[in-house]
């Protein structure tokens, strides 16, 4: 299925009855389409009042200017003949930075005038005729015209279906891995479990489940982050929230993203996954970072030292764990941990994954080289790249095999089940944030479309994304992120 570029200026080609109302009606929200025959019907008698036309098209141009000047998509359906129109819209979405593209309705002339004579209104045969002339020749042109895109939704070719559409659900395999060969993992950042926190809780991981994710993780925070939601919104400790998961009998992995080194002394936080481990039967990660957040450990009476310390800290830490949780109880000698005896039971059912969180790129990236299973950075492209580049020249440096760290991405995007609900979506969620540019960085859109966006993911060689919801309000928002994970 061809997905058009978005944000666009999407300008429709094609003749009277070729279908492109229905066309944009069936992709775009209402809002975005701007027409010159409704706009007939606002300023004039309606939509087949001519003689309204120029007031129509001076308030079309004012609204693709208006549109395209804050980024956001704009359809325009006219029917597209207009030459000296067309390089002004283009022009309009160049200055905006918005790719420009033309969709033409390549519907069959004797198609056209059956719906046409089927229509209240229809247009008189012999104007419908020159329309149809006028396209062929268009058509040809069209491609020679500077559109980013020139996109032919063909007659019968039967291709083009609309965006919307969901795809069959399929049982991920064993290991849990999509079609793409992604692990994906709900994190969960907000809790608003009202009066329920257990129930909620727990139907928010059997969602999680029944959906098909590999796992989940729990932020560690002491005070719910300002990026999530309000200060005094619930943040539930994640091991013991963890412990309450691990009896659900699911097929989930548990664990933290990112549990910081500063809250607690690494043993325990060893002590604490390797209960985890036991009592779900193997199902414990230990995703971990040097912290960052200040007001947390003022609060609590916690330590921040200066980075250079925490990440001290978080190197010592990864060592602890492992030498508690390997065989036997013998004196652990390391390279920054001295340890006179390992007795630690319950011992982990089996390795114990450890994804070091945060792309701090001397010395994050170096530990997760040296000592991690699994590193943790952002989704968005254009930094992973980079990531990831400086993540393998550390292990090629400590004489590490880069395939030894997996690669984990965060990814926090607003998804919608429809369009209309996924731009409901960005203007509850985007704050003082412009809209085009809020849904740029989220990557708002439908399940569907965040799929296509994996499978990138999936060709970077990355294995596990972390999947974040900021609305999560509950199960049913887990289940409606199965298109993501077949
Ligand atoms: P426009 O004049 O190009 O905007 O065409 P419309 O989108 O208004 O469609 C004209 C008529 O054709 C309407 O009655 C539509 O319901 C119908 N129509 C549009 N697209 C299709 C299609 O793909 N298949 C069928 N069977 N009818 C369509
Ligand atoms: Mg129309």
């Amino acid at each position: 299925m061809t997905r058009l570029p978005d944000p666009a200026l999407v300008v429709l080609v094609g003749a009277s009855g070729s279908g492109k109302s229905t066309w944009a009606a069936e992709r775009y929200r209402s809002e975005e389409v701007v027409s010159s025959d409704a706009l007939r019907g606002i300023v004039g008698s309606g939509p087949h009042d001519l003689d309204a036309s120029d007031d129509a098209f001076d308030l079309l141009e004012r609204v693709v200017d208006a549109r395209l000047g804050r980024g956001l998509t704009t359809v325009v359906d006219t029917l597209g003949t207009d030459d000296v129109r067309r390089v002004r819209w283009r022009e309009a979405a160049r200055e905006a930075g918005l790719p420009a593209v033309a969709v033409v309705l390549d519907t069959p002339d004797a198609e056209c005038r059956r719906r046409n004579a089927g229509r209240d209104r229809p247009v008189p045969a012999a104007v419908l005729t020159a329309q149809l002339r006028r396209h062929a020749l268009l058509r040809a042109s069209l491609a020679g015209e500077g559109w980013d895109l020139v996109h032919v939704v063909g007659g019968d070719s039967g291709l083009d279906e609309p965006a919307a559409r969901s795809e069959p659900a399929a049982a991920p395999d064993d290991e849990r891995r999509t079609s793409q060969g992604l692990r994906v993992v709900l994190q969960v950042s907000r809790f608003p479990w009202g009066e329920e926190p257990a129930a909620w809780l727990a139907g928010v991981a059997r969602a999680a489940d029944e959906a098909g994710f590999a796992g989940l993780a729990l932020m560690d925070h002491l005070i719910q982050i300002p990026q999530v939601d309000r200060a005094w919104e619930p943040i539930p400790e994640p091991w013991v929230s963890l412990g309450l998961l691990a009896g659900l009998g699911t097929r989930l992995s548990l664990g933290t993203l990112v549990t910081p080194v500063t809250f607690r002394p690494a043993g325990i936080t060893a002590k604490a996954a390797a209960t985890l481990d036991v009592l779900s039967g193997g199902r414990a990660f230990v995703g971990i970072g040097a912290g960052w957040w200040e007001r947390e450990h003022a609060a609590y009476g916690l330590a921040f030292p200066r980075a250079g310390e925490r990440l001290d800290a978080l190197e010592a830490a990864i060592e602890t764990m492992r030498a508690l949780w390997g065989p036997g109880t013998k004196a652990y000698d390391g390279d920054r941990v001295r340890l006179p005896e390992t007795t630690s039971y319950p011992r982990p059912v089996g390795r114990i994954p450890v994804i070091v969180g945060g792309g701090g790129e001397k010395r994050t990236l170096r530990i997760a080289a040296r000592l991690a299973d699994g590193i943790n950075v952002p989704s968005d492209l254009d930094t992973f790249d980079r990531k990831i580049e400086v993540l393998h020249a550390h292990c090629r440096d400590v004489g590490r095999d880069p395939a030894a760290v997996a690669v984990t991405v965060l990814d926090l995007p607003v998804v919608g089940r429809d369009r209309d609900d996924t731009w409901a979506r960005v203007e509850r969620l985007r704050g003082r944030t412009p809209a085009a540019a809020f849904a740029r960085r989220t990557h708002a859109g439908t399940a569907a479309e965040q799929r296509d966006r994996y499978g990138a993911l999936a060709a970077r060689g990355v294995d596990t994304v972390f999947l974040g919801i900021g609305d999560l309000a509950g199960p049913e928002d887990v289940l409606a992120l199965r298109p993501l994970l077949t």
